[in-house]
């Protein structure tokens, strides 16, 4: 028989991965809470919440349960003309969970097709509103927003996409004020990033749709994290501009900072927020697109040519809906937003340990992310450090996976102290190799 490696190896292309140089992927046969199990007999502490999509662990049975029977009932029905209790039932409880104001859902499959949507919106928006020339999208430095051609648009400003500049429209970009303990300079960083938004406002004001971020955490480009305050000013300024905020939540979304969204944690409301990740507590692919009643209502109109022209295959899949409100049962019976600060003061007290270490730099927390940077003489994605990490950590079985020279640690919500601090003596054994050579 065949092994799944060598079956891998004959005919599957994996995502981000330079094959030729890359080691071996580890087969993974199953997985419970934090741990999972591989084939050739390894476990893994799931430190990056498998590419920040898990939130209560691995298999949670409240979750598996949830599908399986949603599976046995209807499993897929057509969206348009049709709907069904899941997708009504989820919608209605987002609402009840998001800043007050945005209470209208539209569903898709991923958080690069939440982003596309929110950019089809807000267009279309200002077209159906009589201001047709509003075409126009701001976004941040370091910002990503997936990978779809409108998405790597809105997230040029994290440099993974160049080979691909030809396919993407202009977006005007603004610094992003990345701050971490002890930075002195944060306001004069947020005055910049406030000052070059003037400027686009004098130049092409009248012309602009929308800005688009990633509220408190930009997490591809590295887990910079910025002030509540900072999305406060911007907010308002726009706000006053007559201006679309649209919040990129894919990633922050579902208590990751802390709060259940980053929007509440900073007391932002945008118009239009796009959640994908923790949406299905990481067990299937689906996303929504929220923004509020008067966008909706924009739409209205006796003509198809006012409507949003947009819709997937699986639009609201049963199964994802009913994952989703298992998730959100979970937070409820498991009182999960109320374990979150005990895990930000873990990763407080695992980052101290490093504290004063010469390769550590920038040290950050927020909620339950924690990162800092390993000063590198080639810092960015492409560091050598990055790789050389990633092979110590697998090794001594944790799933961590730097963002280039940085760290970070982003675990399942049903992380122990013990896990946690396992975690930071592996991560100073690491750097310790790093430092010897
Ligand atoms: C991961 C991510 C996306 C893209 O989501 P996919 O599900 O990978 O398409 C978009 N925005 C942010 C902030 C993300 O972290």
């Amino acid at each position: 028989m065949l092994t799944t490696l060598s079956l891998d190896r004959r005919h599957v292309w994996h995502p981000f991965t330079q094959a030729q140089t890359a080691p071996e992927p580890i087969a993974i046969t199953s997985a419970k809470g934090i741990r999972l199990y591989a084939e050739d007999g390894r476990e893994f502490l799931d430190l990056i919440s498998s590419w920040w999509v898990n939130i209560h662990g691995h298999a949670h049975p409240t979750i598996a349960a949830a599908i399986a029977r949603q599976a046995h009932t209807l499993e897929q029905v057509i969206f348009a003309g049709f709907t069904h209790q899941p997708a009504a039932q989820l919608a209605h409880e987002l609402v009840q969970r998001l800043p007050v104001g945005l209470t209208r859902v539209f569903f898709s499959d991923d958080g690069s097709t939440a982003v596309e949507v929110a950019l089809k919106m807000a267009l279309q928006y200002w077209r159906n509103h009589g201001e047709a020339q509003r075409t126009r999208f701001l976004a941040f430095e370091g910002g990503y927003h997936g990978d779809t051609v409108g998405a790597m648009s809105a997230g040029k400003g994290c440099g993974f996409f160049d080979t691909y500049g030809s396919l993407l429209f202009e977006v005007g970009l603004l610094p992003f004020p990345e701050t971490w303990d002890g930075d002195t300079a944060v306001a004069a960083k947020e005055q910049a990033a406030l000052a070059q938004l003037e400027t686009y406002l004098a130049e092409q004001g009248d012309t602009l749709a929308a800005v688009i971020m990633e509220p408190l955490v930009q997490g591809s480009a590295g887990m910079r994290m910025c002030r509540p305050e900072f999305l406060q000013a911007l907010a308002a300024r726009l706000r006053e501009a007559g201006i679309l905020l649209i919040f990129d939540e894919v990633m922050t979304g579902f208590g990751r900072t802390g709060a259940l969204f980053a929007s509440i944690k900073a007391q932002v409301t945008p118009d239009i927020i796009c959640l994908s990740k923790g949406l299905t507590a990481g067990f299937l692919p689906m996303s929504v697109t929220v923004t509020s009643e008067a966008i909706y209502a924009a739409f209205l109109g006796e003509t198809f040519d006012r409507a949003l022209v947009h819709g997937h295959s699986f639009t609201a899949n049963p199964l994802g809906c009913a994952a989703s409100l298992a998730s959100l049962q979970v937070f409820d019976d498991e009182k999960t937003l109320a374990k979150l600060p005990q895990i930000e003061t873990w990763q407080r007290q695992g980052l101290a340990t490093l504290a004063g270490h010469p390769l550590v730099q920038r040290m950050r927390v927020m909620g339950t992310i924690a990162a800092f940077d390993v000063v590198a003489a080639d810092a960015g994605y492409t560091s050598a450090i990055g790789a050389q990490l990633k092979a110590f950590f697998h090794e001594r079985g944790l799933l961590l996976r730097p963002l280039g020279n940085v760290v970070y640690v982003l675990p399942p919500y049903c992380v122990t102290e013990a896990e946690l601090k396992q975690a930071y003596v592996v991560i100073a054994d690491g750097l310790a190799q790093l430092a010897v050579g």
